[in-house]
């Protein structure tokens, strides 16, 4: 059953965040590794219409109209379907319709269509956009995003290119990562780079925590993950894990366990950061010590400086982690 509004859920990049299904599953442009919805049923590359989008209006209006007779608050309506939402023909038409229901409008794409010109004048209409970079070299590309064979990558990059030197509203991207796959030093290096050139607000690292499309994909090591983080944070970039935990680093409990576990989830901490917070706290270096026996947090060493990062491999999943 494919339900075209669910929500809203708490999201950390959006906060109460009404989700749009405006894709039958699994259509996409795609064919993901890590894919959370399973293996891409319908590859798609020209867009096509799906939903009347009058059909797509009245559910998000419906939604939003319960949500607010509960006194529940919607911060975003997202766009955030089974597949591709850049791949709905009538995408700008629905970012219009939904615009008089005063909420911002955010939209989750794979980029993969960012080359065409209708996609991205669809997208100039959102408040927010996500643009997924993986790769931005030909091979770990293909290995862990498996593309239309219509696909070209030189095109996807200019596109993004393009896009993100027009766009008005906030503009992040989300490159997850697969150990062996995309995670080697000079593919992160080289991501690093060209989202340095584009200049998102945020550039978020995600990594697989729910059952992905291939029993084979594992997360990086916590270590190659950190190194991940300071090559972008080197770059000046803003950068924010999400990996699966509804943390939040500014949102302090008082309690010093939840603080680091939360502050972890959104990036390494050095060691010096973790005893002022313990400091802080009147809390004793047994707390951490604790928190990395029960394997909740990982101390991982690089550049001679040692960090501790939330530990990820046994996550089940919550929070976020869209396609
Ligand atoms: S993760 Fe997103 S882009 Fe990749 S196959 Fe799944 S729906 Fe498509």
């Amino acid at each position: 059953m494919n339900k075209i509004a669910f929500g809203p859920i708490p999201s950390r990049r959006l906060g109460r965040s009404l989700g749009i299904n405006n894709i039958p599953p699994k259509t996409c442009t795609y064919s993901c590794v890590y894919c959370q919805v399973g293996r891409t049923t319908a590859m798609a590359l020209e867009r096509g219409a799906f939903f009347a989008p009058e059909e797509i209006f009245e559910a998000a209006r419906a939604k939003v109209a319960a949500a607010r007779r509960h006194g529940e608050p919607v911060d975003y309506l997202t766009f955030v379907p089974d597949g591709e939402p850049t791949l709905d023909v009538n995408l700008g038409r629905e970012l219009d319709l939904l615009r008089p229901l005063g909420v911002k409008v955010a939209v989750i794409t794979n980029s993969s269509l960012l080359g065409r010109e209708d996609v991205r004048a669809d997208l100039a209409r959102a408040d927010w956009v996500s643009v997924k970079v993986d790769a931005v070299d030909e091979e770990p590309w293909r290995r862990v995003n498996r593309p239309h064979g219509g696909l070209r990558l030189d095109d996807i990059l200019n596109g993004i290119r393009e896009f993100a030197a027009a766009f008005a509203g906030t503009l992040a991207t989300e490159t997850m990562l697969v150990a062996g796959a995309n995670d080697a030093p000079e593919h992160v290096a080289a991501v690093a780079e060209f989202l340095a050139e584009i200049g998102p607000t945020v550039a978020y690292l995600s990594v697989p925590t729910r059952p992905p499309a291939e029993g084979t994909v594992r997360p990086p090591a916590e270590e190659t993950v950190a190194r991940a983080y300071d090559a972008f944070a080197s770059r000046g970039l803003r950068t924010e894990l999400l990996i699966g935990y509804p943390g939040d680093a500014f949102a302090f409990t008082g309690n010093v366990e939840d603080d680091l576990l939360s502050i972890t989830a959104v990036h390494p901490m050095r060691e010096e950061a973790v005893a002022e917070l313990l400091a802080k706290a009147g809390a004793s270096p047994a707390v951490v010590e604790k928190l990395v026996a029960d394997g909740m947090l990982a101390a991982v060493e690089f550049g001679g400086k040692k960090f501790y990062v939330r530990t990820f491999r046994a996550a089940g999943g919550g929070g976020e982690g869209e396609g």
